[in-house]
């Protein structure tokens, strides 16, 4: 195929928004979608169905049936574009989507398949932070583009974190007709209530709060795993019992969760103490990214086996994929 436009190989969208160039060199096709950002598709020169034969564990946790292949493909879809577009606002490397790899497609796919709410409606705001030139400006967004650059999977789930921001006081907005434009176009303008909620979240912050068991068994997974996770992703590993020894240690561990960007709660060997630090960071709203050791995990507690973890086996495992969570689920530190 000639460099030309055609419809987008993730999501579909046409015409002259994509833009895709053949590398002669390699068998990729690069990309340029306006919704789902720039990313590499390979084999080149495919028209690839999607129609996947099996449905991803993740997605059966989700409520999926083994038979919804047609809405696990969608999904699938829905997931890759906020992969891509992801790095792209974050001018990381374009990603590498291979269709036929169906085992890595759904690790890419899962991994920005339980962004939390919280996090969601914080990238909405930061993404009109970013396209805002001066406070007061009105700024224009479309919902149909940007959906995935605040990890919703279409157009009425961007609508929900629209108008909670604007129900909470950060945010207003209204649509306007512009001539020589078919659809009307949305406006919006961050409130003085929204910058100052900009300013106030964790987002100042650069500590990744570490609440685990501490025994002998789980030293491997601190040093070769959890610590170099979070400092690859830009920010300092705090672990509470490294810094303090006393009776004043549970005062000392709200005082660092408030102050953290977000917590890391590996459960392996059930602590109590890792539940109540992870309880206690959900009710502050600071994302809370879940691990335990596969042999383990059929002794995770029954309410907080819903919160989908990162199982893992081994610490190289749970190094890239607690690595790849905090990208997308946080983003990494600027
Ligand atoms: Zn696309």
């Amino acid at each position: 195929m000639a460099a030309g436009t055609t419809g987008c190989p993730i999501c579909d969208l046409n015409a002259s928004f994509v833009h895709r160039s053949p590398r002669y060199d390699r068998d990729v096709d690069d990309v340029e979608c306006a919704r789902c950002g720039k990313f590499m598709f390979a084999p080149a020169h495919i028209s690839f169905d999607w129609d996947s034969p099996v449905v991803p564990p993740f997605l059966i946790q989700k409520g999926l049936s083994r038979r919804d292949a047609k809405q696990a493909s969608l999904l699938l879809r829905r997931y890759l574009s906020i992969y891509a577009r992801e790095c792209s606002e974050r001018g990381l490397p374009a990603p590498l989507i291979n269709p036929f790899n169906l085992d890595e497609l759904a690790r890419q796919a899962e991994t920005y398949a339980f962004t939390p709410v919280a996090a969601k409606t914080e990238k909405l705001l930061r993404l009109l932070e970013k396209r805002t030139i001066f406070p007061g400006q009105h700024v224009r967004l479309d919902p149909e583009l940007d959906y995935p650059a605040v990890h919703a999977i279409g157009v009425e789930e961007f609508g929900f974190y629209l108008q909670a921001l604007q129900k909470e006081g950060s945010l207003e907005y209204g649509t306007t007709s512009v001539p020589g434009e078919t659809k009307a176009v949305l406006l919006i303008t961050i409130t003085l209530q929204g910058w100052q909620r900009l300013a106030a979240t964790g987002v100042n912050s650069r500590t990744g709060f570490i609440a685990m068991s501490f025994g002998a068994s789980m030293d491997s997974a601190f040093s070769e795993a959890i610590e170099p996770a979070i400092r690859e992703a830009g920010y300092e590993p705090l672990r509470v019992d490294r810094v303090h020894h006393n009776q004043k240690i549970c005062d000392r561990i709200v005082v660092e969760i408030r102050r953290s960007r977000f917590l890391i709660a590996d459960v392996t060997a059930q602590s109590q103490n890792v539940y109540f630090e992870a309880g206690f960071a959900m009710a502050l709203g600071l994302p809370v990214i879940w691990c335990c050791r596969k042999d383990d995990f059929t002794n995770v507690k029954f309410d907080t086996r819903q919160y989908n973890h990162i199982v893992w086996s081994d610490t190289s495992q749970l190094r890239s994929q607690l690595h790849d969570r905090i990208i997308a689920t946080i983003g990494r530190a600027q």
